[in-house]
Protein backbone atom coordinates (compact mmCIF):
# COMPACT_ATOMS: atom_id res chain seq x y z
CA UNK A 1 0.00 0.00 0.00
CA UNK A 2 1.38 3.57 -0.76
CA UNK A 3 2.47 5.37 1.93
CA UNK A 4 0.24 8.10 3.19
CA UNK A 5 0.91 11.80 2.80
CA UNK A 6 -0.42 13.12 6.65
CA UNK A 7 -1.33 16.72 5.30
CA UNK A 8 -2.89 15.00 2.35
CA UNK A 9 -4.77 13.04 4.84
CA UNK A 10 -5.82 15.61 7.54
CA UNK A 11 -7.03 17.98 4.48
CA UNK A 12 -9.02 14.92 3.46
CA UNK A 13 -10.83 14.44 6.68
CA UNK A 14 -10.95 17.94 8.04
CA UNK A 15 -12.72 18.98 4.40
CA UNK A 16 -15.18 16.48 4.63
CA UNK A 17 -16.12 17.13 8.01
CA UNK A 18 -16.08 20.92 7.55
CA UNK A 19 -17.96 20.40 4.51
CA UNK A 20 -20.87 18.93 6.15
CA UNK A 21 -21.23 21.15 8.95
CA UNK A 22 -21.35 24.17 6.11
CA UNK A 23 -23.88 21.74 4.43
CA UNK A 24 -26.14 20.98 7.63
CA UNK A 25 -25.11 24.50 9.47
CA UNK A 26 -24.54 22.53 12.16
CA UNK A 27 -23.00 25.34 13.91
CA UNK A 28 -24.31 28.93 14.10
CA UNK A 29 -21.81 32.09 14.85
CA UNK A 30 -21.49 32.81 18.68
CA UNK A 31 -22.85 29.67 19.26
CA UNK A 32 -21.88 27.91 22.16
CA UNK A 33 -20.64 23.76 21.70
CA UNK A 34 -20.14 21.44 24.59
CA UNK A 35 -18.02 18.55 23.07
CA UNK A 36 -18.75 15.16 24.43
CA UNK A 37 -15.43 14.23 25.03
CA UNK A 38 -14.67 10.41 26.33
CA UNK A 39 -10.86 10.43 25.11
CA UNK A 40 -11.63 7.86 22.36
CA UNK A 41 -10.80 8.41 19.04
CA UNK A 42 -14.09 10.17 17.86
CA UNK A 43 -14.73 12.03 20.55
CA UNK A 44 -10.95 13.48 19.87
CA UNK A 45 -11.04 13.74 16.62
CA UNK A 46 -14.50 15.71 16.61
CA UNK A 47 -12.56 18.25 19.28
CA UNK A 48 -9.46 18.67 17.47
CA UNK A 49 -11.89 19.02 13.82
CA UNK A 50 -14.29 21.77 15.61
CA UNK A 51 -11.33 23.66 16.95
CA UNK A 52 -10.18 23.77 12.97
CA UNK A 53 -13.57 25.18 12.37
CA UNK A 54 -13.27 27.91 14.61
CA UNK A 55 -10.75 29.23 11.92
CA UNK A 56 -13.96 29.99 9.49
CA UNK A 57 -16.60 31.02 11.80
CA UNK A 58 -16.85 32.80 15.30
CA UNK A 59 -18.04 30.44 18.20
CA UNK A 60 -16.78 28.57 21.47
CA UNK A 61 -16.15 25.66 22.41
CA UNK A 62 -16.08 23.76 25.42
CA UNK A 63 -15.66 19.99 26.23
CA UNK A 64 -17.58 17.41 28.80
CA UNK A 65 -16.16 14.40 29.72
CA UNK A 66 -18.40 11.76 31.95
CA UNK A 67 -16.59 8.96 34.02
CA UNK A 68 -18.47 6.23 34.50
CA UNK A 69 -16.80 4.27 36.87
CA UNK A 70 -15.15 1.25 34.85
CA UNK A 71 -12.43 0.41 36.79
CA UNK A 72 -9.14 -0.44 35.20
CA UNK A 73 -10.97 1.20 32.19
CA UNK A 74 -11.88 4.79 31.98
CA UNK A 75 -9.12 6.61 33.81
CA UNK A 76 -6.90 6.37 30.44
CA UNK A 77 -9.89 7.73 28.45
CA UNK A 78 -10.10 10.73 31.08
CA UNK A 79 -6.07 10.71 30.91
CA UNK A 80 -6.51 11.32 26.90
CA UNK A 81 -9.38 13.53 27.40
CA UNK A 82 -7.31 16.52 29.23
CA UNK A 83 -4.44 16.05 27.68
CA UNK A 84 -6.24 16.35 24.09
CA UNK A 85 -8.39 19.48 25.99
CA UNK A 86 -5.20 21.30 26.94
CA UNK A 87 -2.85 20.96 24.39
CA UNK A 88 -6.19 22.37 22.06
CA UNK A 89 -6.82 25.30 24.97
CA UNK A 90 -10.28 24.31 25.37
CA UNK A 91 -11.77 24.15 29.09
CA UNK A 92 -12.25 20.57 29.96
CA UNK A 93 -15.36 20.20 32.40
CA UNK A 94 -15.05 16.67 34.37
CA UNK A 95 -18.50 14.93 35.49
CA UNK A 96 -18.71 11.34 37.24
CA UNK A 97 -21.39 8.94 37.62
CA UNK A 98 -20.07 8.54 41.53
CA UNK A 99 -20.41 12.45 42.11
CA UNK A 100 -23.79 12.98 40.63
CA UNK A 101 -25.12 9.60 41.02
CA UNK A 102 -23.69 8.45 43.60
CA UNK A 103 -22.73 4.98 42.13
CA UNK A 104 -20.51 3.87 39.98
CA UNK A 105 -21.54 1.67 36.62
CA UNK A 106 -19.68 -1.24 38.17
CA UNK A 107 -21.66 -1.38 41.65
CA UNK A 108 -25.37 -1.60 39.85
CA UNK A 109 -24.18 -2.81 36.25
CA UNK A 110 -25.51 -6.48 37.26
CA UNK A 111 -29.22 -5.13 37.53
CA UNK A 112 -29.40 -4.86 33.35
CA UNK A 113 -29.94 -7.17 30.73
CA UNK A 114 -26.76 -5.39 29.55
CA UNK A 115 -24.37 -2.44 31.27
CA UNK A 116 -25.00 0.00 28.10
CA UNK A 117 -28.41 0.56 29.24
CA UNK A 118 -27.63 2.31 32.30
CA UNK A 119 -24.37 3.85 31.20
CA UNK A 120 -26.03 5.65 27.86
CA UNK A 121 -29.16 6.44 29.99
CA UNK A 122 -26.76 8.30 33.09
CA UNK A 123 -24.02 9.47 30.50
CA UNK A 124 -27.08 11.15 28.53
CA UNK A 125 -28.25 12.66 31.58
CA UNK A 126 -25.51 14.33 32.57
CA UNK A 127 -24.10 15.59 29.34
CA UNK A 128 -27.46 17.16 28.74
CA UNK A 129 -27.68 18.55 32.11
CA UNK A 130 -24.32 20.03 32.19
CA UNK A 131 -23.99 21.15 28.76
CA UNK A 132 -27.93 23.33 29.62
CA UNK A 133 -26.12 24.53 32.80
CA UNK A 134 -23.24 25.99 30.96
CA UNK A 135 -25.46 27.56 28.81
CA UNK A 136 -24.34 25.40 25.65
CA UNK A 137 -26.81 25.70 22.40
CA UNK A 138 -25.80 22.28 21.15
CA UNK A 139 -23.72 18.71 22.07
CA UNK A 140 -21.27 17.68 19.46
CA UNK A 141 -20.83 14.09 20.06
CA UNK A 142 -18.58 12.00 17.85
CA UNK A 143 -20.85 9.31 16.43
CA UNK A 144 -19.42 8.10 12.91
CA UNK A 145 -20.63 6.53 9.91
CA UNK A 146 -20.25 3.01 11.25
CA UNK A 147 -22.13 4.17 15.02
CA UNK A 148 -25.23 5.59 12.50
CA UNK A 149 -25.46 2.55 10.95
CA UNK A 150 -25.51 0.45 14.02
CA UNK A 151 -27.71 2.77 15.54
CA UNK A 152 -30.17 2.22 12.78
CA UNK A 153 -29.98 -1.66 12.49
CA UNK A 154 -30.54 -1.50 16.06
CA UNK A 155 -33.65 0.49 16.58
CA UNK A 156 -34.29 -1.87 13.34
CA UNK A 157 -33.70 -5.00 15.64
CA UNK A 158 -36.03 -3.77 18.28
CA UNK A 159 -38.84 -2.35 16.57
CA UNK A 160 -37.91 0.46 18.00
CA UNK A 161 -39.03 2.63 15.00
CA UNK A 162 -39.17 6.08 17.09
CA UNK A 163 -35.83 6.28 16.96
CA UNK A 164 -35.29 6.58 13.87
CA UNK A 165 -35.80 10.38 14.49
CA UNK A 166 -32.43 10.48 15.75
CA UNK A 167 -31.32 9.26 12.32
CA UNK A 168 -29.02 12.11 10.52
CA UNK A 169 -25.98 14.56 11.80
CA UNK A 170 -28.29 16.80 13.61
CA UNK A 171 -30.82 16.34 15.98
CA UNK A 172 -33.67 19.37 16.12
CA UNK A 173 -34.67 21.15 18.96
CA UNK A 174 -37.52 19.63 20.45
CA UNK A 175 -37.58 20.66 24.30
CA UNK A 176 -36.16 23.86 26.09
CA UNK A 177 -33.81 21.77 28.15
CA UNK A 178 -32.83 19.15 25.89
CA UNK A 179 -30.08 20.51 24.39
CA UNK A 180 -29.67 19.23 20.32
CA UNK A 181 -27.08 17.23 19.36
CA UNK A 182 -25.08 17.42 16.22
CA UNK A 183 -22.40 14.32 14.91
CA UNK A 184 -19.89 15.96 12.58
CA UNK A 185 -18.31 12.97 11.92
CA UNK A 186 -21.79 11.73 10.70
CA UNK A 187 -20.52 11.00 7.06
CA UNK A 188 -16.86 9.91 8.65
CA UNK A 189 -16.17 5.91 8.28
CA UNK A 190 -14.60 4.46 11.97
CA UNK A 191 -11.36 3.53 9.65
CA UNK A 192 -10.59 7.01 9.31
CA UNK A 193 -10.99 8.24 11.96
CA UNK A 194 -8.03 5.86 13.25
CA UNK A 195 -6.14 6.53 10.70
CA UNK A 196 -6.39 9.75 11.12
CA UNK A 197 -5.33 9.12 15.26
CA UNK A 198 -2.36 6.66 14.23
CA UNK A 199 -1.10 9.33 11.41
CA UNK A 200 -0.87 12.23 13.82
CA UNK A 201 0.35 10.12 16.60
CA UNK A 202 -2.68 11.38 18.56
CA UNK A 203 -3.38 10.40 22.21
CA UNK A 204 -6.34 8.11 22.25
CA UNK A 205 -7.96 5.90 24.60
CA UNK A 206 -7.96 2.69 22.92
CA UNK A 207 -9.09 -0.06 25.22
CA UNK A 208 -12.37 -1.50 25.10
CA UNK A 209 -14.61 -1.32 27.34
CA UNK A 210 -14.68 -4.50 29.09
CA UNK A 211 -18.66 -4.61 29.24
CA UNK A 212 -18.74 -3.92 25.39
CA UNK A 213 -18.76 -7.33 24.32
CA UNK A 214 -22.51 -8.36 25.67
CA UNK A 215 -23.77 -5.35 23.47
CA UNK A 216 -26.32 -5.98 20.95
CA UNK A 217 -24.24 -3.24 19.50
CA UNK A 218 -21.02 -5.05 19.39
CA UNK A 219 -22.78 -8.23 17.79
CA UNK A 220 -24.27 -5.76 14.81
CA UNK A 221 -20.64 -4.37 14.62
CA UNK A 222 -18.75 -7.16 14.00
CA UNK A 223 -21.66 -8.75 11.73
CA UNK A 224 -21.34 -5.08 9.55
CA UNK A 225 -17.76 -5.73 9.61
CA UNK A 226 -17.12 -9.42 8.25
CA UNK A 227 -19.47 -8.98 6.01
CA UNK A 228 -18.18 -5.47 4.58
CA UNK A 229 -14.91 -7.37 4.17
CA UNK A 230 -16.89 -9.86 1.91
CA UNK A 231 -18.95 -7.65 -0.01
CA UNK A 232 -17.11 -4.18 -0.43
CA UNK A 233 -19.70 -1.09 -0.39
CA UNK A 234 -22.38 -2.98 1.98
CA UNK A 235 -21.85 0.10 4.63
CA UNK A 236 -22.01 2.83 1.85
CA UNK A 237 -25.34 0.68 0.70
CA UNK A 238 -27.11 0.72 3.96
CA UNK A 239 -26.56 4.07 4.78
CA UNK A 240 -27.57 5.28 0.97
CA UNK A 241 -30.76 3.12 1.85
CA UNK A 242 -31.53 4.82 5.00
CA UNK A 243 -30.99 8.06 3.48
CA UNK A 244 -33.54 7.43 0.71
CA UNK A 245 -36.51 5.72 3.06
CA UNK A 246 -36.43 8.01 5.56
CA UNK A 247 -37.76 12.01 5.71
CA UNK A 248 -36.14 13.04 9.23
CA UNK A 249 -38.91 14.02 10.23
CA UNK A 250 -39.37 14.24 14.12
CA UNK A 251 -42.49 12.85 15.12
CA UNK A 252 -41.92 13.30 19.55
CA UNK A 253 -41.50 16.82 19.12
CA UNK A 254 -44.60 17.50 20.72
CA UNK A 255 -44.53 14.51 22.73
CA UNK A 256 -41.92 15.50 25.68
CA UNK A 257 -42.79 15.89 29.05
CA UNK A 258 -40.31 17.07 32.04
CA UNK A 259 -39.83 14.40 34.67
CA UNK A 260 -41.87 14.55 37.47
CA UNK A 261 -38.84 13.12 39.54
CA UNK A 262 -35.60 15.37 38.29
CA UNK A 263 -37.22 17.95 35.49
CA UNK A 264 -35.29 16.71 33.19
CA UNK A 265 -36.86 16.36 29.73
CA UNK A 266 -38.56 12.84 29.09
CA UNK A 267 -41.08 11.14 26.69
CA UNK A 268 -42.80 9.17 29.90
CA UNK A 269 -43.93 11.07 32.83
CA UNK A 270 -40.71 9.75 34.87
CA UNK A 271 -37.09 9.66 32.86
CA UNK A 272 -35.34 6.57 32.40
CA UNK A 273 -32.48 7.43 34.46
CA UNK A 274 -34.89 8.07 37.76
CA UNK A 275 -37.11 5.33 37.16
CA UNK A 276 -34.00 3.05 37.04
CA UNK A 277 -32.83 4.26 40.12
CA UNK A 278 -36.95 4.36 41.74
CA UNK A 279 -35.46 0.33 40.92
CA UNK A 280 -32.08 -0.44 42.46
CA UNK A 281 -33.47 1.23 46.01
CA UNK A 282 -36.40 -0.96 45.67
FE1 LIG B 1 -20.84 2.16 28.55
FE2 LIG B 1 -21.47 0.03 27.06
FE3 LIG B 1 -19.88 1.95 26.06
FE4 LIG B 1 -19.00 0.34 28.01
S1 LIG B 1 -19.58 -0.27 25.92
S2 LIG B 1 -18.74 2.57 27.91
S3 LIG B 1 -20.85 0.02 29.22
S4 LIG B 1 -22.04 2.14 26.64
Amino acid sequence: MAKLDVEEYNDMIFSRINNLISEYDLIKENELIAVALSGGKDSVLTLHALKGYQEFLDFDLVAISVDEGIKGYRAHGIDAAVNNARELGIELIQKSFLEDEGFALDDIYQEFKSACIPCGVFRRNILNKTAYEVGASKIATGHNLDDEIQSFLMSFARGDTIKFSKFGPELDVIHPKLVPRIKPLWNTPEKDVGTWAILNNIEIHLDECPYSHLSLRAKIKEFLNVNEDAHPGLKKNIMESFQKILTFENDISTNLNECEVCGEPTSSNICKACEIKKDLVS
